[in-house]
């Protein structure tokens, strides 16, 4: 079910509960303002989940409420993971879904990174 983007933030999410290790992930990446890890259920041969370690609902939350160092720290850690995972020669795609006609499900900022296959004109 979409969740409404507006919402505070639940630190009982999944990706909450996975940033503090308390359910188990197959983590690529971490540092000060990211982690990455694959998604459950992969849409591309690579779709790596790559998100912030603060608290934001959404790009929505995020981009108005994350301080520069945050902000930045997270897209390096996004081109990071793209380039880690081999992907920027052939190419990839970032997506995130916000709020409801987004189809984002899970409540903590995540963007997706679809890779491994031609990607056509729209991942949904
Ligand atoms: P959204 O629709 O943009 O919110 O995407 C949520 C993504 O999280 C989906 O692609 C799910 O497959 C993925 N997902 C949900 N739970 C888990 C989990 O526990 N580990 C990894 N990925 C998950």
């Amino acid at each position: 079910m979409p969740i409404d983007a507006t919402q505070p933030y639940d630190p009982n999410n999944v990706f909450a509960k996975i940033l503090r290790g308390e359910i188990p992930s197959s983590r690529v990446y971490e540092d000060e303002y990211a982690i990455a890890f694959h998604d459950i259920a992969p849409a591309a041969p690579t779709h790596i989940l790559v998100i912030p370690t603060g608290p934001y609902v959404s790009w929505d939350d995020f981009s108005a409420k994350a301080s520069d160092a945050e902000i930045a720290g997270f897209v390096r850690a996004v081109g990071i993971v793209a380039r880690e995972a081999g992907a920027v020669e052939p190419g990839y795609r970032l997506l995130a879904n916000v709020g409801r006609h987004g189809g984002q499900e899970v409540p903590h900022l995540h963007v997706h990174v679809f890779a491994g296959q031609p990607l056509g004109p729209m991942l949904a």
